[in-house]
């Protein structure tokens, strides 16, 4: 049996377009937020006084985990700690005469006044929800948001002029900077231009700009210092330390819309809090690969695998493996490639075998020498290591917190269940065994049981 195919590199320039999408929630936050088809998104809820959580996402349940955490520097910035570090860094503040407008905010919030006098300013106004004017402290900011409230806090015309009076070049070069990501017709884009002549938003390496990517600390303490003109700027870090966290994967076959995520929290009182929260799901590109099966060199034809009900007990294995995962991460760093090979096929890519539309690829296969050896992509425990007639030997890991790892078509399995596998530790050999064709390892990452893209967890990704 072989396959007649071309080899193409999976591109893992389309993950960079794919910032992570952390966001901080408050109880009382809409936000917009994009995603693209067949990556996950990971939503972080501060615990304050709820007791629990549930979500669902297009009928799938989202699993939440409880954890404590400190401020990274890549974390996003709330609005209320974005609006502190403009108060505390701007010069000649006028007295607080202005009254709470804010439902959502009262004298004892941690921001009380920076927020007040950041609305007495102009800088702010807060949102209206029926009726209601709601500050939603813990939303994050998005570049764009962050870039209007430094042209309301402070004076980037002196800023500008001042540049072009000591280098005009410099100036002449910043005022005619364009991104691809940033139209004219992007509601916040004079803001954002404005920034970007005073010089304060650079734009990224790749040439974006990212002006609805979310803001992080790292982030706010530059653009804040560039404004301001100081050298060093203070953030307060000190943020809220518990949390509920979910990883929410989209399918990479979900038509790009707006889809809700359902939540359900149980207040101190024992109430029930509903909220939805839409999700912008924008279009991946995936690829079409078109290959016939053939019994022309001597291999077994496998093809009656596809047919004869072994797909959907390999399935049933891998769906029971899933259905429980460990309440807590063993995984901390980035995820590695977990075998050496050519990318044949990438993830999503859309198949025809032997002329017949045959699915959505599940994962990335690594293609090399059978016995190549295939290492745990990161740290986790063994939930499945066997042979399936349809994929062969087989092994899953789970991550913790509902991440799961798949290993397909092992020559050998090198592992057992319930052992603990290090990042980097031998779990198999790559083979052909299953409904396979030629030496390869098909590697998928699942959140429960959807299929995201693996190549969103390496570390080139971001
Ligand atoms: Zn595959």
């Amino acid at each position: 049996m072989k396959i007649l195919r071309s080899i193409l590199l999976f591109s893992l320039l389309l993950s960079l377009l794919a910032p992570n999408l952390t966001f901080a929630f408050d109880g009382q936050v809409l936000m917009e937020k994009q995603v693209k088809q067949g990556n996950a998104f990971e939503v972080k809820i501060p615990k304050n006084e709820y007791l629990s959580i549930n979500g669902s996402f297009m009928e799938q349940p989202v699993k939440f985990f409880e954890f404590e955490d400190e401020a990274n520097w890549d974390d996003p910035v709330s609005r209320g700690v974005f609006l502190d570090t403009v108060i505390d860094n701007k010069e000649d503040l006028p007295r607080l005469v202005f009254e709470n407008p804010y439902l959502d905010i009262d004298k004892d919030d941690k921001y009380y006044r920076e927020i007040l006098l950041a609305t007495q300013l102009g800088i702010v106004k807060g949102n209206y929800v029926d009726y209601v004017r709601l500050f939603k402290p813990n939303t994050s900011v998005t570049r764009a948001e962050a870039a209007k409230m430094l042209y309301q806090a402070y004076n980037l015309t002196s800023l500008k002029r001042e540049m072009e009076a000591t280098d005009p070049e410099k100036y002449e070069t910043l005022s005619n900077q364009t991104f691809p990501d940033l139209t004219k017709n992007h509601p916040l884009y004079f803001y954002m231009m404005e920034c970007v002549k005073a010089g304060i938003f650079k734009g990224y390496d790749d040439g974006l700009i990212r002006p609805n990517a979310p803001i992080n600390y790292n982030e706010t303490e530059i653009i804040v210092a560039r404004a301001t003109g100081k050298d060093k700027i203070a953030v307060d870090m000190d943020k809220d330390t518990e949390y509920y966290r979910a990883l929410v994967g989209v399918d990479r076959r979900w038509e790009p819309g707006t889809y809700y995520l359902n939540l359900k929290l149980e207040n101190e009182d024992g109430e029930m809090e509903y909220y939805t929260e839409p999700i912008e799901v924008l279009n991946t590109e995936f690829i079409t690969q078109s290959f016939r099966t053939s019994a022309d060199d001597g291999e077994e034809d496998k093809t009656y695998l596809l047919y004869d009900g072994s797909q959907d007990r390999a399935y049933e294995k891998l769906y029971e493996a899933v259905a429980t995962t460990n309440d807590s991460r063993y995984y901390e760093e980035d995820f590695q490639i977990p075998a050496e090979g050519y990318t044949t096929l990438g993830f999503g890519d859309i198949l025809y075998i032997n002329g017949i539309y045959s699915g959505s690829h599940s994962g990335i296969d690594y293609a090399n020498e059978t016995g190549t050896d295939i290492y745990a992509s990161n740290t986790g425990k063994v939930v499945l290591a066997e042979f399936t007639d349809f994929w062969g030997n087989m092994v899953v890991i789970d991550h913790g917190e509902n991440l799961f790892s798949v290993y397909i078509h092992l020559d050998e399995l090198k592992c057992e269940v319930d052992d603990k596998v290090k990042k980097g530790e031998l779990i198999g050999l790559m083979g052909t065994t299953g409904f396979s064709t030629g030496s390869h390892l098909h590697y998928s990452v699942m959140v429960g049981t959807t299929f995201v893209d693996p190549a969103q967890f390496y570390e080139e990704a971001k």
